[in-house]
């Protein structure tokens, strides 16, 4: 691996995402699992239907089946059996003849129409549709849910790579299926370093700061839902450092520190990963988070991430979390981008690709119009809680004014 820090200039985001990835290898086991307990796994198989969803023609409404051709001799028809949900009608049911028929019954063989009980006087076996507005638009199939019309036998429903969601969890269950096959999931060691952190809950000497960067890292993770290993705070340490990053690799799939990874007096992060492993030490041309690590341990990979909470979150979001991603076998993340009307002037300086926090709003004119969210400096985290997007200006940009179109990605659910 090259050191890019040597490398003259910036390294671009772009090229930064492609060396990363091109080093990442997906995790290749998998495991069967109830379908009860595979939210957010990535699916290790595609999913083809065994069966018609629904399996048979069913009622959509509470009323009456009947064949449409039995109203060209009047509108009144003969009860002759019930229909009920997971108690089919068996028998026959001649022209002039309908069926009591309710929700999710299966359609008797000989009706292909269904008149919903509100349009109907019932009198003992004789029942009459009502004429009326809903008479006149009466039509063959009414109120008749067809066989396969949501999924059909043999169709691809599911693929391989796909995260499982709530709504893919109900498709299984809907096709039958009962346990699928997952991959592993991956583990990632968390490390913040910094003297003058401490946990929230104790107290704060003169100097000091709480952490908050492995808790941010945390929850996205369980988003993502990778397992997680939290070293903890470690001090700004040679010999900590290493004994921690050397615990980290021993039980993870990746490794992330956050701070000293930027040139300074107790910076520790470089020195420590040129003695254990293999690192690419970059200072990307991204806006925040310029200091980036990314390399590779023994037995895992390693993002060493800036030290402050916005650098931190946006590296991780926008690098690491595509590599874990990988990792993970999952789908690429598909990230939704809009060209939007900037609703004033914002700064920026051409050099850098810029994700600044945006609120994106719709004007008095109905139009999307997106703003910053003020100060832009990369320790306050304040201003992504107030944030719902990325302004993503590119490198060459430099300051827009207002009314300028940009391009904003919105937020995902692993940062909201
Ligand atoms: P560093 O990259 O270590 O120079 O840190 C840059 C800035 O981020 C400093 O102001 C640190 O105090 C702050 N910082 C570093 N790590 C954390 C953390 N885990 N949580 C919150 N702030 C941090
Ligand atoms: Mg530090």
């Amino acid at each position: 691996m090259s050191d890019c820090c040597s490398a003259p200039g910036l390294l671009p985001f772009e090229d930064a995402l492609e060396n990363m990835l091109s080093q990442i290898t997906p995790v290749t086991e998998t495991l069967t699992l109830p379908i009860t307990q595979v939210l957010n796994t990535v699916l290790a198989q595609d999913i083809t239907s065994p069966l018609n969803v629904p399996n048979h023609d069913n009622s959509a409404m509470d009323g009456y089946a009947f064949a449409i051709d039995s109203l060209s001799q009047g509108h009144t028809l003969t009860m002759v059996g019930r229909s009920m949900a997971g108690a089919p009608f068996q028998g026959e049911c001649k022209l002039g003849e309908c069926i009591r028929i309710m929700t999710g019954a299966k359609m008797p063989a000989c009706c292909d129409s269904v008149e919903m009980q509100e349009n109907v006087q019932a009198e003992a076996d004789r029942i009459t549709i009502l004429k009326g507005k809903e008479l006149k638009g009466k039509k063959l199939g009414s109120h008749v849910r067809k066989a396969g019309e949501d999924i059909q036998l043999g169709q691809h429903v599911l693929a391989q790579g796909q995260q499982l969601s709530a709504v893919d969890i109900g498709i299984l269950a809907s096709l039958g299926v009962s346990e699928v096959k997952v991959f592993r999931k991956i583990k990632v060691a968390l490390i913040a370093t910094g003297d003058e952190l401490k946990l929230p809950g104790q107290a704060l000497n003169a100097g000091d700061i709480y952490e908050s960067n492995s808790f941010v890292l945390r929850a996205m993770l369980d988003k993502l839902h990778i397992d997680v290993i939290d070293l903890g705070i470690i001090e700004d340490d040679f010999e900590a450092i290493k004994a921690a990053f050397v615990s980290a690799d021993s039980q993870a799939d990746a490794v992330i520190s956050s701070g000293g990874v930027s040139v300074g007096d107790a910076d520790y992060t470089k020195t420590v990963l040129d003695d254990l492993g293999e690192i690419g030490f970059w200072k990307i041309a991204m806006k925040p988070g310029k200091p980036f690590a990314f390399g590779k341990l023994p037995n895992s990979i390693f993002f060493g991430l800036p030290g402050n909470p916005v650098s931190a979150l946006v590296t991780f979001h926008q690098l690491a979390m595509v590599a874990l991603t990988k990792m993970q076998n999952a789908q690429v993340l598909k990230r939704t981008t809009l060209q939007v009307k900037c609703g004033h002037d914002l700064k920026k300086s051409p050099g850098r690709m810029d994700f600044q926090r945006g609120v994106l709003s719709i004007n008095e004119a109905g139009e999307n119009v997106v703003e910053s969210t003020g100060s832009q400096g990369s320790g306050i985290l304040s201003s992504l809680a107030r944030a719902n997007c990325f302004i993503v200006l590119a490198s060459k940009q430099g300051k827009v004014q207002a009314g300028e179109m940009v391009s904003v990605q919105l937020f995902d659910r692993f940062i909201c």
